[in-house]
């Protein structure tokens, strides 16, 4: 039986600010979230969920349930280029004629929706990288291929959303962090006097990690200097691209700082005995299985465990036949001159 959708839903979290609640076709995650930002007769539109047939609809809705409407968005601003957070961008930036902002490191978003061939290939090579076996590929690639994008039209942003930038709006103006580690393209909005932070998928409400790999050297030394960076801010109120708003933003930092460490941890002791690949470290590191649904994501995360200890000299990697195995690093008083 098909799983039931939900719906859109719309919910003023204060005056001047509403959350719009809208459907994702991923089994659990179950929806995003957009934010719109009352500025000058009209709103500013945080993140625009994920196109898909009749996404249009559920933002309409989640629009009408708080008295707002299209004609009302005077600017689209992305958290990232996730295709949750900027998929409709195209969509409302053509029905309402009003500018789109986003990081300009956001080609990690780009090139998968300009040219979802290319992308395929690229996660195939790293899946064989990883030691993942030739017919397990074949079928990822199979499901793939044709599947939907998620993205209405790659748009290019009308203007970068880097620090320094400032999001004027009812409620004071809203500054820009640059929070790289979760994606390339990731920044965090801060609006000071209110201490409200739209942290998009940076930090969550429901601690989940996510990382791109293959973009950036370290993402996840980038994703530990973010959080230092948030936690600076001192937020009072966190709304976040997933869930609901949350307080406590400090203990959700520390949360996150607390599960890299664990992981890395993890990692490091998973190849301490003899080399592995990365498809055998992501069990160790996950605690389970790797399923056809998780592979994506768990090797991803792990390569970029990997990748950071790597760098830090901890670890080393050797290729054989295009399979890359890692193992302790030889401590520099055992390495011969
Ligand atoms: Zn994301
Ligand atoms: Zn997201």
């Amino acid at each position: 039986m098909p799983r039931r959708r939900e719906l859109g839903r719309g919910e003023r979290v204060i005056a001047g600010l509403w959350r719009l609640r809208l459907p994702l076709p991923f089994p659990g995650v179950p929806h995003c979230n957009a934010w719109a930002v009352a500025a000058d007769g009209g709103i500013v539109l945080v993140d625009t969920g994920m196109h898909e047939p009749g996404s249009m609809t559920e933002l309409e809705r989640a629009f009408d349930q708080v008295g707002l409407s299209f004609e009302q968005v005077r600017l689209v601003v992305c958290t990232h280029a996730h295709t949750d957070h900027w998929g409709q961008a195209a969509t409302i930036c053509d029905r309402t004629g009003c500018e789109m902002w986003m990081h300009p490191n956001h080609e990690h978003g780009f090139a998968g929706a300009a040219d979802p061939d290319v992308a395929l290939a690229r996660r195939l090579e790293i899946g064989r990288q990883c030691g993942v076996p030739e017919s397990a590929l074949a079928r990822y690639a199979e499901q793939a291929k044709g599947g939907p994008s998620g993205i209405a039209r790659v748009i290019e942003p009308d203007r970068e959303l880097v620090a320094g930038v400032s999001i004027k709006t009812d409620l004071g103006a809203w500054t820009v962090l640059e929070t790289p580690g979760h994606a390339p393209s990731h920044v965090c909005l801060f609006q000071a006097e209110r201490r409200l932070l739209i942290s998009g998928d940076h930090v969550l409400g429901r601690i989940s990690l996510y990382f791109d790999y293959g973009w950036t050297p370290d993402p996840i030394g980038e994703f530990l200097s973010s959080l230092d960076a948030v936690d600076e801010l001192d937020a009072r109120l966190a709304l976040s691209g997933h869930g609901k708003p949350f307080l406590e933003v400090h203990g959700h930092v520390e949360g996150n700082r607390g599960l890299v460490g664990e992981r890395l941890d993890a990692t490091l002791a998973a190849v301490a005995e003899r080399p592995r690949t990365a498809l055998e470290v992501a069990p160790a590191v996950h605690g389970g299985p790797l399923t056809e649904a998780n592979a994506g994501w768990w090797l991803s995360e792990t390569l970029c465990y990997l990748r950071h200890l790597e760098l830090a000299g901890l670890i080393a990697s050797e290729s054989d036949r295009g399979v890359e195995r890692w193992a302790a690093a030889l401590s520099p008083s055992r390495t011969k001159p």
